[in-house]
């Protein structure tokens, strides 16, 4: 099954939704941006199974590109799913990395039978990827992933996220 896309503006720790992803960093153990916000909103719960899931399976961190979930703590949702986008640098970025966070996300979505997720537009802030290519890359991506999950909301901080989104809906 293809899920429906619908677009948001705003606040993702505003949202409902089964499973919320975070763009976290690889250290799982918060940040900055959407990751800082997650954290603040969700409350102590998330970081704690963050720091067990370090502890038990990801010593050296998440690598770029996979997906894990946690409780959603606080949040209006069962899930935060904790992915790690890759990082835009001079002359480029690893598009199939980027892909991947969208494909992994999916898959544990479909693992913990989740049917609504909500994503930010992942590496468009600290990590730096162009809004466009990041917004077509996610669109594609999620099209062409099967996946039991019945909806995929792109949720939009800002003008431009959400119109760069809008555009690759056509
Ligand atoms: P990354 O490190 O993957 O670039 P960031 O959190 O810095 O992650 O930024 C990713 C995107 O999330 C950016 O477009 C940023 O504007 C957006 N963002 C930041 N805070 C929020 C939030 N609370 N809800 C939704 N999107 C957010």
């Amino acid at each position: 099954m293809t899920p429906t896309i619908t677009l948001a503006k705003g606040d993702i720790t505003r949202e409902s939704a089964d499973a919320i992803v975070n763009a976290a960093n690889s250290s799982l153990l918060g940040g900055g941006g959407v990751d800082g916000a997650i954290h603040r909103r969700g409350g102590p719960a998330i970081l704690e199974e963050c720091r067990k899931l370090r502890a038990s399976q990801y010593g050296k961190g998440l690598a770029t590109g996979q997906a894990v979930a946690t409780t959603a703590g606080d949040l209006d949702a069962r899930w935060v799913i904790h992915t790690v986008g890759p990082v835009w640098r001079i002359g480029g970025g690893d598009a199939s990395l980027l892909a991947s966070c969208y494909r992994e996300s999916l898959r544990v979505a479909d693992e913990l039978g989740a049917r609504t997720v909500a994503f930010p537009a992942i590496s468009t802030g600290v990590y730096r990827w162009p809004m466009e290519d990041a917004a077509r890359i996610a669109v594609e991506t999620v099209l062409n992933t099967p996946t039991d999950v019945e909806e995929v909301r792109f949720v939009l901080f800002d003008d431009r996220a959400y119109e760069a989104f809008s555009r690759q809906l056509g």
